[in-house]
C-alpha cells in the first residue's frame, strides 16, 4: 500500500504553442506556486517546471531560454515543429518521469486555477496514482466551444468511451501511472481517454477556469475536430458498427421498395415521383459518403499506427541535469 507517501519531487509540465504573450506572466505565477509548495514542505527541493515548446513560430522558445538561464527550477524541451497539445504533454511527462515522483500538467495560459495544485498533491499523498482535474463550469467558454464540448462528451459516452465529463488536461500522474502510460504506443493520442484506461487508483479535484488573459486560443477549429475524431476512433468501433446497421436498414428499405415498384408497375399507378427520387438520391448518397468517410478514418488511422513513427522528436533540451537522455520518444 502506498498510503501516506513521503513528499516527492514534482515536475509541472506546461505545453506551449505560440504563447509569447502569456508565457512570462504564467511562468512568474507558476514559479511563485512552486516556491510556495517547497516552502510549505509539500514538495521536494528538486521539483521543476518543464516548458514544452510545441514548435512555436513566435518568441516562445527565446522566452523559455531566458527563463531557464535565470531560474534553476526551469527546464525546456523543444519540438522542431508543431506536434499538437497532446503530444507536447506526453513528451513533457515522458521526459519528467526520469527525474520526478509525480507530474502535474497545466496549460500555458493558466486558465486553470494553480491554487488547486495543493488539492491534487493532497490526493496523491493519500495514495492516488492519478488525480483528474474536472472543471467546475464552462462559463468562461464562448457559445461555440460550450456547444462543441457538450456534443463531444455526449458522443464519447454514446461510443462507450470511459471519460470524465469536462475533464481537462490539468492532471496529476504518479511515476507508476506515467510508466503505465509509456506502454501505450498509439500515435493518434487522446490522453483523456487513455489515462482512465490505465485503471490505477484515482481521484478527482474540481477547479475553477478563468478566461484567457493573454493571447488567443491555440486550439483552432481543425485541431479541436482532430482531437474529437481521435478521441472517438481510438476508443470505439461503434461508428463502424453503426455504418453496418445503416447498410442493413437501407437494404431492408430497398427490399420493400422493390415490392412497391413491382406493385406499381403491374397495377398501373405511374405517378411521376420526381421529388421522392431526388430525395432518395441525396439521402442515400449522403449516407454512403458518410459511411465511407467513417471507414476511411479508421483505415487511415490504422495506416498511421502501423508505420510506428515516433510521436515527437526533441530538437533542443534545456536541462542542468547530467543525465543524457534519448532525444527520441521511447
Ligand atoms: N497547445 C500546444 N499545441 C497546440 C495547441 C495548443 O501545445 O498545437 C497548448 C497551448 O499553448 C496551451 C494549451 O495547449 O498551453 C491549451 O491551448 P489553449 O489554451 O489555446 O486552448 P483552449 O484553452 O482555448 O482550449
Ligand atoms: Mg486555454
Amino acid at each position: 500500500m502506498d498510503n501516506n507517501r513521503q513528499k516527492g519531487i514534482l515536475y509541472i509540465v506546461v505545453p506551449c504553442f505560440n504563447e509569447e504573450e502569456a508565457l512570462e506572466t504564467s511562468a512568474e505565477k507558476l514559479l511563485e506556486k512552486l516556491y510556495e509548495l517547497k516552502a510549505n514542505g509539500v514538495v521536494c527541493e528538486e521539483s521543476r517546471i518543464v516548458f514544452v515548446d510545441d514548435g512555436s513560430k513566435d518568441r516562445t522558445w527565446e522566452i523559455i531560454k531566458a527563463l531557464y538561464e535565470s531560474h534553476e527550477e526551469i527546464k525546456g524541451l523543444r519540438f522542431a515543429h508543431n506536434r499538437g497539445h497532446q503530444n507536447a504533454i506526453l513528451a513533457g511527462m515522458m521526459y519528467a518521469v526520469k527525474y520526478c515522483d509525480f507530474t502535474i500538467t497545466i496549460d500555458a495560459d493558466l486558465q486553470q486555477d494553480v491554487n488547486a495544485m495543493e488539492r491534487f498533491i493532497g490526493a496523491y499523498m493519500e495514495g492516488s496514482e492519478i488525480v483528474y482535474g474536472v472543471r467546475n463550469s464552462r462559463d468562461t467558454d464562448g457559445f461555440f466551444k460550450k456547444l462543441s464540448a457538450t456534443i463531444f462528451y455526449k458522443s464519447m459516452k454514446l461510443m462507450d468511451c470511459n471519460i470524465y465529463e469536462n475533464s481537462a488536461d490539468y492532471r496529476l500522474m504518479s511515476r507508476k501511472a506515467l510508466e503505465a502510460l509509456s506502454e501505450y504506443g498509439e500515435v493518434n493520442l487522446f490522453l483523456r481517454g487513455i489515462i482512465p484506461d490505465i485503471g490505477l487508483k484515482s481521484s478527482v479535484v474540481h477547479f475553477e477556469v478563468f478566461p484567457r488573459m493573454q493571447g488567443e486560443s491555440k486550439y483552432s477549429l481543425s485541431k479541436m475536430f482532430t482531437l474529437a475524431v481521435d478521441g472517438i476512433t481510438s476508443f470505439s468501433i461503434k461508428p463502424i458498427r453503426m455504418v453496418f446497421m445503416m447498410g442493413i436498414l437501407a437494404l431492408m428499405v430497398g427490399f420493400f421498395m422493390i415490392i412497391h415498384i413491382i406493385y406499381e408497375h403491374y397495377f398501373g399507378y405511374t405517378v411521376s415521383g420526381w421529388s421522392s427520387i431526388l430525395m432518395s438520391i441525396w439521402v442515400l448518397g449522403g449516407a454512403v459518403l458518410l459511411s465511407l468517410g467513417i471507414i476511411g478514418e479508421y483505415v487511415g488511422r490504422n495506416y498511421l499506427e502501423t508505420k510506428h513513427r515516433p510521436r515527437y522528436y526533441f530538437w533542443e533540451i534545456l536541462s542542468r541535469d547530467e543525465n543524457v537522455i534519448d532525444t527520441k520518444d521511447q
